[in-house]
């Protein structure tokens, strides 16, 4: 897209955000690092498994010193053990939390292939598990480490409410994490905890080149979204997601957030 003018610097304020889900710098979640940092904000990052931890020491040591936690931690949701150990070891470090940014998903390859009716069960609960259901964990572990008027945002697709080919059990699952977004912002909400999903369009990543037809789905936006003939970019993304962390969002909850350059607003032609 078009040049935008650089985030305020002081947004977010010195807020402590727990960033998930950066695997390489083409992430998603490694753009809202660096727009969180650029905000002023500072980012504690986990990471799933050793080769993401040397990839990630390497990213962390170009955002300056203040701008990142020098604690990052180990953290496969689908542990329970390792969700209770992130928990403790910011508790036990006296880590308070102003954000958390759930930028995780994962399906078996062969699931994002062909028709949804060929589906199979595993596949259809692990994509549920990893990409759904830790969200709740997450805000559950962390939830005493949240500071009045944090805020929680999850990365979220339009194939969860459209027929996307190919999507097929992501669109499930992306389904549940975002009614998953609305009941949590109505259990934090008493504690002046904000849950919200951003729902990106199409952006070069890992994950979303796993997507058969993925250069087709980028294509479309490109040539139909009211924003004409531009190539979404994580950045974009991520300067939605510092807005939503901040408190210029404060009155925001239990909301799909879309930031694709406007294609769901889009009838047939
Ligand atoms: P990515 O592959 O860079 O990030 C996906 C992340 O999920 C990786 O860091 C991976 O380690 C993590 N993950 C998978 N299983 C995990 C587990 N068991 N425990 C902990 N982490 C695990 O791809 P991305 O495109 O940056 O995806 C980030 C989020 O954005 C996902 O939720 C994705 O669905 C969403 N999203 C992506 C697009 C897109 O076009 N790329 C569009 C809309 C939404």
């Amino acid at each position: 897209m078009t040049d935008t003018p650089p985030l305020s610097s002081s947004i977010l304020d010195s807020r402590h955000i727990l960033v998930t889900g950066v695997a390489n710098r083409w992430s998603i979640a490694w753009a809202v690092a660096q727009a969180v940092v650029r905000s002023g904000g500072r980012v504690t990052f986990t990471y799933q498994g050793e080769s993401q931890k040397a990839t990630l020491a390497k990213l962390v040591s170009e955002l300056p010193r203040d701008g990142a936690n020098s604690l990052v931690l180990s953290l496969d949701v689908k542990n329970d053990a390792e969700i209770a150990s992130v928990a403790d070891r910011l508790s036990s470090e006296g880590q308070r939390l102003d954000g958390l940014v759930h930028s995780i998903a994962f399906a078996k390859r062969e699931e994002l292939d062909g028709a949804f009716l060929d589906t199979s069960r595993d596949g259809f609960l692990l994509a549920q598990e990893i990409s759904a259901f830790s969200l709740v964990a997450l805000c559950r572990a962390f939830g005493p480490l949240f500071n009045p008027g944090a805020s929680i945002v999850a990365m979220t697709y339009l194939g969860s409410e459209r027929i996307v080919p190919h999507y097929n059990v992501m669109g499930a699952a992306k389904a549940s994490l975002e009614a998953s977004v609305r009941y949590l912002a109505h259990d934090l909400g008493a504690r002046g905890i904000r849950v919200n999903a951003l729902s990106a369009g199409p952006i070069k990543t890992a994950s979303g080149r796993a997507i058969k037809g993925f250069v087709d789905m980028q294509k479309a936006v490109s040539d139909r979204a009211p924003l004409k003939g531009q190539e979404l970019t994580s950045d974009e993304v991520a300067d939605a997601t510092v807005a939503l962390l901040s408190p210029l969002m404060r009155a925001v909850t239990g909301e799909v957030l879309f930031v694709d350059l406007g294609y769901r607003q889009m009838g047939m032609f």
